[in-house]
């Protein structure tokens, strides 16, 4: 059991979404807040990864070895992240809410509205159950980055690398320019999965209605490449359209003049547009319902919220005192985080096994039986690394084979020495007991 009760988060189950929440599910969600997990440092431009906070979220019990679906939503300072965020909470919770209850969540809470670069995840991990039976993990997330000077556009590009190598669905507020920064280099296979524009007061619905259909077509007429382009342009649309399985657009309407400009409008839906909340409720559903969740994969593997955490981890190492995240360099972190993570995980694989053979509580064995364990056990963890399916080719995957294998006979020689410890241990009682006797 947990010390306090700042140990505990809270989760909350939606098993059906009209239910009313029990009056413990109501006290959870206004325990709920949003975490700052990654913050970048202005002054030195290096990254911080909150991992503590972010292992209380992604390590509870109920959520820690379900796959995890990450929704994040990207963009500037003041382009409504946290409204859409808000809502998605909403939706969550009790969609979509009455007309006169402020609108709560990342938005208007104390200490929240701070402008930092970073990433801020939701402490409230929503468990799902997918149509098809199977249990699923979301993951809130909340991506800000300043594209104010030249500096700062270096960490917004490391943020936002961040957070679309971490995420599933990924929603980017305001087109291609900013984005444009991080496009990949071409690969074979897809490497990132939904992406989705949303582009808001849009006011041209007779050229390209509101929704979905108008913003596919939309983006359709603007990814077109054409021969008469600048070539960057060109390169930007084609490494997009590589880099994503799925990619869409929706277009918005304007809110309204109170959610625009009024300062005391606090988000409650009878202050808001009718036609902006008719494609809201259709929005949202498109990134949160049951149906629509998509799995976050890494190289072709479904990511648990357990090995999220070590992503973000491995990322972090990856990116701190790096230059401008390079198109390249991000789908090299990434298969490098995965080739990580496969050896952290057939180390532990290893650890688990010898501690059972030869752990502190365990008594001396013979070091020709030890040795035995060790290359069977060995084998099994090298075995297991290489059934994992990785990114980055058979050559950069084998010297992490090398890495890891050299792991082993460190830790095996630490097993080995532990053991003959417990001899000596042994052996200095035996006099130890004579000396005794001789005394009395
Ligand atoms: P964030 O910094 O990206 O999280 O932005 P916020 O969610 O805090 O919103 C910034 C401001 O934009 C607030 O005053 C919102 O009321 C307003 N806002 C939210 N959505 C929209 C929108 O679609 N259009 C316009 N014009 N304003 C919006
Ligand atoms: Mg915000």
């Amino acid at each position: 059991t947990p010390e306090n009760d700042d140990d505990v988060l809270p989760i909350m189950t939606v098993k059906n979404m009209s239910l009313t929440p029990s009056p413990e599910e109501e006290f959870q969600k206004k325990e709920a807040r949003p975490v700052q997990i990654v913050q970048a440092n202005k002054d030195d431009h290096t990254f911080e990864l909150n991992e503590s906070a972010l292992e209380k979220i992604l390590l509870q019990d109920h959520v820690k070895d379900l796959n995890v679906v990450v929704v994040s939503v990207a963009g500037a300072f003041r382009k409504g992240k946290s409204f859409l965020l808000d809502f998605m909470l909403r939706y969550m919770h009790s969609w979509m809410g009455d007309n006169d209850d402020p609108l709560t969540g990342f938005t208007w809470r104390g200490g929240c509205e701070r402008e930092t670069t970073g990433i801020q995840v939701w402490s409230e991990v929503f468990v799902v159950d997918k149509p098809d039976g199977s249990k699923v993990a979301v993951l809130l997330v909340d991506t800000q980055g300043a594209f104010d000077s030249q500096s700062t556009i270096k960490d917004s590009a490391t943020v936002f690398a961040l957070s679309t190598m971490t995420s599933s669905i990924q929603v980017i507020l305001k087109l291609f320019t900013e984005y444009g920064r991080l496009a990949l280099e071409e690969v074979s296979k897809k490497p990132f999965q939904s992406l989705m524009f949303l582009i808001r007061d849009w006011c041209f619905p007779y050229e390209y209605c509101y929704g979905l259909k108008g913003g596919n077509e939309f983006l359709d007429k603007r990814l077109q490449v054409k021969h008469n382009q600048h070539e960057e342009l060109q390169n930007v649309r084609n490494h997009i359209q590589h880099c994503f399985s799925n990619i869409n657009c929706f277009l918005l309407p304007h809110p309204g003049l109170k959610v625009a400009t009024n300062p005391k409008f606090d988000g409650r839906l009878r202050d808001i547009n009718e036609d902006f909340k008719t494609e809201l409720a259709r929005l949202v559903p498109l990134l949160l319902a049951p149906n629509q969740l998509v799995e976050k994969e890494i190289g072709g593997n479904k990511v648990t919220c357990r090995d999220l955490l070590e992503y973000f981890k491995s990322y972090i190492k990856i990116y701190q005192g790096e230059e401008l995240p390079h198109p390249k360099t991000m789908l090299q972190a990434t298969a490098e985080a995965n080739n990580l993570t496969a050896v952290a995980g057939a180390k532990a694989m290893y650890s688990k096994k010898m501690e059972q053979i030869c752990g502190g509580d365990k008594p001396y064995i013979a070091p020709a039986d030890l040795k035995r364990c060790h290359e069977e056990i060995r084998n099994c963890s090298v075995s297991y690394f290489r059934s994992v399916k990785k990114m980055g080719g058979k050559e950069f995957c084998q010297h992490y084979q090398n890495q890891l294998e050299s792991e082993l006979e460190e830790a095996y020689t630490n097993f080995s020495k532990q053991n003959d410890g417990k001899n000596i241990f042994y052996a200095a009682r035996t006099p130890a007991t004579l000396f005794v006797v001789m005394f009395t």
